[in-house]
């Protein structure tokens, strides 16, 4: 598909920069390579030139390429000014470019949108560049890489081939049966290739909780009594420099939330109200927001005083959780410490047990993300279809009186699920929300 109209768009970072890119897609690309560097530049060789407005004045001094289609990005003929990245050079091209008949300012994920309605780049790997580009740790960016090179696809589109086989088998087996020459066997074989599958998607979508602790980070929640040194921890936490990525304000006033970057990984620390068996009934509302957010965390740091611990009541049973004691330097003997009824013993003041805690929580995190390479479902999206897929094979094994040919009627909804994930199927309707997550120029 080629579209009518170019589009234009800075496709580099923030400004002011070094050097800022400009890209234009579409049939225009020629012609506004040809008015602004004078002539026309051969395909994909950089070409040093002087551009200029129309009206003869001079723009700037910069590198063009010009990608013919459908050897492009986008599939159509692209055009990349490479100029000097101030606001006025960029705001001037970009005035410029968009001022020719036929061309246009592009709208956010629109060059990804033009890739894929071109057959450049398939949903999941659409996808996936939204993710290599919003990448701040190192497991996002090896996560998204791997499937922007199409490795989670090609697990969806062979599950998708195995479909298609096994329905064209229980179909041949139907044409046949009269005949009396096909082996009985196809069916049973079939059938269990597809309880497998099932299984197999099973495992991947149980990686999803991986995918999201990539994505939006491991959960950690510090718990305790007041006064047990929570803030202090969450401060010394956030002060690590090295590890800050962003300080964000919590959602509530109870609830403060900085995220690190650990060992590559993206770890967001929550500090919440001091627990305490008999609360105020303000107090209560923020120990509340406390325990339902430490009811979703991967870890929790439960913090007690170990020279005055104060009893905090129940926590989820179900997470895993460290038991820490701290201000371990106010304990006159350190080696008489209580050391044994904790895991890890802590002091903000003079920093013993930070840098152990901090590896501790790193080691956690990439435990439950598991092996960098595993392919794992990446979006809420994915999952949905991929249990819509299930289901139809479920129904499609399960044995009863509608026979062999509406049970093959499922596997083919089930394949067509899965064509949805990738976008091999009819997916119009998805389109705006996912190149929604794009930026301009992307
Ligand atoms: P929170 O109520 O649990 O958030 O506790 P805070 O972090 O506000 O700390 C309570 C009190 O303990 C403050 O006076 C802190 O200065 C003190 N404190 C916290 N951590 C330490 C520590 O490691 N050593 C010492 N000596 N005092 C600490």
């Amino acid at each position: 598909m080629i579209s009518g109209d170019s589009i234009v768009a800075l496709s580099s970072g923030r400004l002011p920069a070094g050097v800022a890119v400009i890209r234009i897609s579409g049939p225009k690309s020629r012609f506004v390579i040809e008015m602004i560097a004078g002539t026309m530049v051969k395909n994909r060789v950089a070409a040093y030139r002087k551009f200029k407005a129309p009206d003869g004045s001079v723009l700037d001094r910069g590198v063009v390429v010009f990608f013919a289609g459908p050897n492009s990005f986008t599939g159509e003929d692209i055009a990349e000014f490479h100029v000097h990245g101030g606001r006025a050079v960029v705001a001037r091209m970009l005035e410029t470019i968009a001022g020719f008949d036929g061309v246009r300012h592009a709208e956010p994920g629109e060059f990804t949108r033009r890739a894929f309605l071109n057959g450049k780049v398939d949903l999941i790997e659409t996808e996936a560049l939204a993710d290599l580009v919003n990448a701040e740790t190192e497991a996002q960016r090896r996560f998204a890489v791997q499937n922007a090179e199409g490795v989670q696809s090609e697990l969806y589109l062979s599950w998708r081939r195995r479909l298609i086989h096994a329905r064209a088998m229980i179909e041949a087996e139907i044409d046949f049966a009269e005949e009396d020459d096909v082996p009985g066997s196809v069916a049973e074989t079939v059938w269990a290739d597809v309880r497998a599958m099932i299984g197999e998607i099973e495992r991947h979508v149980g990686g999803f909780r991986a995918a999201e602790i990539i994505r939006d980070g491991f959960e950690v929640v510090i718990l305790g009594a007041p006064n047990a040194g929570k803030s202090s921890l969450f401060n010394a936490l956030a002060r690590r420099e090295a590890a800050i990525v962003t300080e964000e304000p919590g959602t509530t006033r109870d609830l403060l939330e900085v995220v690190l970057n650990l060992e590559g990984m993206r770890v967001r620390v929550t500090d919440t109200a001091g627990l305490r068996a008999t609360p105020g009934r303000i107090e209560a509302i923020g120990i509340e927001r406390a325990r339902s957010k430490a009811g979703t965390a991967d870890l929790l740091l439960v913090l007690e005083d170990m020279v005055d611990p104060v009893p905090i009541g129940a926590i989820p049973a179900d997470i895993p959780a460290l038991k820490i004691g701290t201000k371990v330097d106010l304990l006159q003997d350190r080696s008489s410490a209580p050391a044994a009824r904790y895991d890890a013993a802590i002091s903000t003041k003079d920093g013993t047990g930070l840098a152990k805690l901090l590896a501790e929580i790193g080691h956690r995190a990439a435990a439950q993300i598991g092996q960098a390479g595993d392919i794992l479902p990446s979006r809420l999206r994915h999952v949905e279809l991929l249990n819509e897929t299930k289901r139809f094979l479920r129904a499609a094994v399960t044995e009863d009186e509608r026979g062999q040919e509406l049970r093959a009627e499922e596997l083919r909804l089930a394949a067509d699920r899965l064509g949805r994930i990738v976008g091999a199927v009819d997916v119009e309707d998805m389109l705006d929300v996912i190149f929604a997550q794009f930026c301009i120029g992307k």
